[in-house]
């Protein structure tokens, strides 16, 4: 199955070399072809690695022999729910495109074989916008598009391979569950769980705490397993042609990841106000903040067993870093491999995020990052529909009373110009969305067209300014010559009221 795997892959990759060097040579063709992010109706292939990857974790396990029939079913039942939770991110992210995947493979590959003692293992790179990596001890690693975005150099994207592959090396899945379920089922915790059970004052949050320390999640536990996937992750590193020396920088990367693109102020007034719709976009009141910021917590962590940005302990893991490059010197001529052909993929990766955060409901974020984008590509018009589509996404939910669901809610440990954004989207009005959208159409010179995107913003654009004849008509266009098209789900089965 991995040779199968990998095989696939290399195919990919021979396409992905050919973009390239169809790029190099004809750059003003290069130019005019613009990247949509990858989609396929066809989910067979999907499908396959997702049932092949939740069989693969299933059959990993064996359930400890001489323990007792309680311990025995929450084994299986600890296996049985990461076989089906893996089975669901693959099948709902696992991102097979032309271009991200093969690139991303054949870094992983150049690891794999300058390693010749890891186990088999394979990677999966997900559409997920989180910038985070993670390891599960079948062998594979999952890495998100949204920190592949972020990471500066080829040589940061191995270390964090390389750190992955070291906690499966090291069996760190399987120790946790081990280590957990034996502590659930020993004589002592048997013990404080029934002292526990009898105290009557604030028991709730005393069995909490007692259970928080048994879980797979154990601070403790997960920093003594992040050193060690740090250390042993550094020798896989040093054994390719990668720099060790970005050991180091990866960390530095990780612990401000939750940085944006740009820090910059976005200029709405540029783009969302003319002389047809008037708008200051510089008086949003901020509102009141809620402590409960339920979204924002799904978004930054919405599962995962590895938590590579562990706060605050990247800058303690680059100590360490630091200790281990004077056990192992770095190589003077190794380089950083910061190529421009990287360069071009973190932008394809960038509006992957934005598509990915689109389909996730995470209109406000998308918006957020296809201006920041618009910004470095004006003439981008994959990053035009985008805008349009989440305004009309927007006026949607408000008009439903759900803006809540799919806007953030304004906090301090946002980013400011994040945080301005928030406070522009919640003193919108419903009628405000039509000027926006005209004034948006005006100035980035929208044009009419029969591309898949093209279709879905004038859709989009027509249910803004309420002209239900035209966006009935661009439905009909869209549906006629899309008919394997990735809107024809999400933007048409949904009605504006
Ligand atoms: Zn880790």
């Amino acid at each position: 199955m991995l040779a199968l795997f990998v095989c696939e892959q290399t195919g990919k990759m021979i396409i992905c070399v050919f973009t390239l060097m169809m790029s190099a040579i004809f750059p003003l063709y290069a130019q005019e072809e613009e990247y949509y992010p990858f989609y396929s109706s066809d989910s067979t292939k999907l499908r396959e690695l997702a049932v092949a990857q939740q069989a693969s974790l299933k059959n990993h396990f064996v359930v400890p022999r001489n323990m007792s029939p309680d311990y025995r079913e929450s084994y299986n039942t600890i296996i049985k729910k990461s076989a089906e939770e893996s089975y669901r991110r693959v099948l709902s992210s696992a991102l097979l495109d032309t271009i991200v995947d093969p690139y991303i493979q054949s870094v992983y590959r150049v690891i794999v074989r300058a390693n010749s003692d890891l186990p088999d293992t394979k990677l999966i790179l997900t559409r997920s916008a989180v910038e985070n990596a993670y390891a599960l001890a079948d062998g594979t690693v999952f890495f998100n598009i949204g920190l592949l975005a972020k990471l500066e150099n080829e040589s940061q994207i191995a270390f964090i391979i390389c750190h992955e592959l070291a906690h499966i090396k090291l069996s760190h899945m399987e120790r946790s569950i081990k280590e957990s379920l034996d502590a659930f089922y020993s004589k002592e915790f048997k013990k404080q769980y029934r002292q526990t059970a009898k105290v009557e004052y604030n028991r709730h949050a005393k069995m909490g705490a007692l259970l928080q320390g048994l879980s797979l999640g154990n601070l403790q536990h997960r920093r003594s397993f992040e050193k060690q996937a740090d250390s042993l992750g550094f020798v896989f590193l040093s054994r390719t042609k990668y720099s060790t020396a970005e050991a180091y920088t990866a960390l530095q990367a990780l612990d401000k990841i939750d940085a944006p693109y740009s820090s910059q102020k976005l200029d709405l007034g540029a783009l969302f106000s003319c002389s047809d719709f008037s708008y200051s976009f510089e008086e949003g009141q901020a509102k009141e903040s809620s402590i409960f910021d339920v979204r924002e917590t799904m978004v930054a962590f919405p599962d995962n067993p590895d938590t590579l940005r562990t706060h605050p302990d990247c800058l303690k893991r680059m100590g360490y870093i630091r200790e281990l490059e004077r056990a192992f010197p770095v190589e003077a001529n190794r380089q950083t491999y910061q190529t421009s052909a990287l360069e071009s993929i973190k932008l394809l990766c960038r509006r992957e995020v934005v598509q990915s955060l689109y389909e996730t409901q995470n209109y406000d974020y998308a918006l957020f990052n296809a201006l920041l984008l618009l910004r470095e590509q004006p003439e981008s018009g994959y990053l035009k529909s985008m805008v349009m589509l989440c305004l009309y996404e927007l006026k949607r939910h408000l008009l439903l009373h759900r803006f809540a669901e799919v806007v953030s809610v304004e906090s301090e440990h946002h980013p400011e110009n994040f945080q301005h954004l928030l406070r522009v989207l919640y003193n919108l009005n419903t009628s405000d969305f039509e000027g926006i959208g005209n004034c948006f159409a005006q100035k980035m010179r929208i044009e009419e067209g029969t591309h898949e995107y093209q279709l879905a913003a004038q859709y989009a654009f027509a249910v803004l300014r309420e002209d239900t004849e035209v966006a009935e008509q661009i439905k009909k266009t869209y549906l006629d010559r899309h008919k394997e098209g990735r809107f024809r789900e999400t933007l048409f089965s949904a009605s504006l009221k």
